[in-house]
């Protein structure tokens, strides 16, 4: 059965339309599923019976259930089992602006990179956007708090899931419901250029994050598989033509992997690259996994990395740790999870 949180307002409207209802019947509903967050049809009292019960018929509101549960200093990491029984993580980080979730969007991931632990367990399948909006309404009740920031950066790619991801940004957007602010949504991809064409034209001030982690092809090319399909020389110039269309600033992620991608020669290199680009770089110091070959920077490789790209004008930040204590390095606890059962 179709569950009643993947369902934009549109689609809702439409349903109620289709039923030869007026279309502010989905708004009611949003108000229960989103403001005051009902977990049942017979809850909504300004619902008819005989229309909660069509509602029941035609939509479950089925939640996702909580496998595992770490936390450490500021972060909460979470295993969370779907209907299918795959699992999928979810990890909330306190910062002083505000609470922040980072969401996966796939179960596994098909992308391949040689340093992610997400990889390593292939694509079993796309969520479905109520699968990613129930990730932030269960953790907002089981922390009591509310969430002000979502991160696609979870497990998956998310643009290898578009119209999913689409719509999921669309409801939590939705000022009827959850109600947060475009400009609080961060969508990160590791450059699938066709699909970052089409979000350009989306119209939609959510911001994006590419994974950029090397600062030539030959270097990305081991790091990055989809760098043979997408590489440099057309990723940068359609990040400038994004920039242009959207008039926002973009982030490029890096992470510094010991005698990898963090000599002074490839700082030199990022700053040929991204010259003039209105963008933020974010350093991310590497989290180690047991089953991968890569070492963190030393934190003097970060510093003198750091310092070369900000003596060289770039907006340059390092990413705050959270949760290397708690498995939080992006997919581990799924992997240890599968591994162990
Ligand atoms: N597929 C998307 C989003 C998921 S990964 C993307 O590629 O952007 C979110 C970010 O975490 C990416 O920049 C990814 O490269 C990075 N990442 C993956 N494994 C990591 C690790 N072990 N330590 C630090 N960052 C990691």
């Amino acid at each position: 059965m179709t569950n009643i949180y993947g369902k934009t307002i549109e689609q809702l409207e439409e349903y109620f339309t289709n039923m030869g209802l007026k279309k502010f019947r989905a708004r009611q509903i949003y108000d229960w599923l989103y403001k005051k967050r009902v977990l049942s049809f017979d809850e909504m009292a300004n619902v008819k019976k005989d229309l909660r019960e069509q509602l029941k018929k035609d939509y479950s509101m089925e939640q996702l259930t909580i496998l595992d549960k770490q936390e450490g200093v500021d972060v909460v990491k979470y295993l969370l089992e779907l209907k299918d029984h795959n699992k999928i993580e979810a990890v909330l980080m306190k910062h002083d602006y505000g609470n922040s979730l980072c969401v996966s969007s796939q179960v596994g991931c098909n992308m391949g990179c040689s340093f992610c632990e997400s990889g390593r367990l292939k694509k079993v399948r796309n969520l479905s956007s109520e699968e990613m909006v129930l990730q932030v309404l269960l953790i907002e009740q089981d922390l009591k708090i509310r969430i002000t920031h979502v991160v696609l950066m979870g497990i998956g790619e998310p643009f290898d899931n578009y119209e999913q991801v689409m719509n999921f940004i669309d409801i939590i957007n939705s000022p009827y419901g959850i109600a947060l602010g475009s400009r609080h949504i961060t969508v990160s991809t590791c450059g699938i250029i066709p699909k970052i064409k089409d979000f350009m034209h989306h119209g939609k001030q959510v911001n994006i994050a590419i994974s950029l982690h090397a600062s030539n092809d030959a270097l990305r090319q081991q790091l990055m598989p989809i760098d043979k399909a997408y590489p440099l020389s057309e990723l940068i110039p359609v990040m400038k033509e994004y920039i242009k269309v959207t008039n926002r600033r973009v982030t490029f992620e890096y992470i510094l992997l010991r005698d990898i991608n963090d000599h002074i020669k490839e700082a030199d290199e990022l700053v040929h690259l991204l010259k003039g680009m209105n963008c933020t770089i974010n350093l991310i110091p590497y989290n180690e996994t047991s089953h991968i070959k890569y070492k963190r920077s030393t934190e003097k490789q970060i510093s003198a990395f750091f310092d070369y790209l900000k003596q060289h004008k770039m907006n340059t930040t390092i990413r705050r740790e959270f949760g290397s204590t708690v498995s939080a390095a992006c997919g581990q606890l799924r992997s240890n999870y599968e591994e162990e059962n």
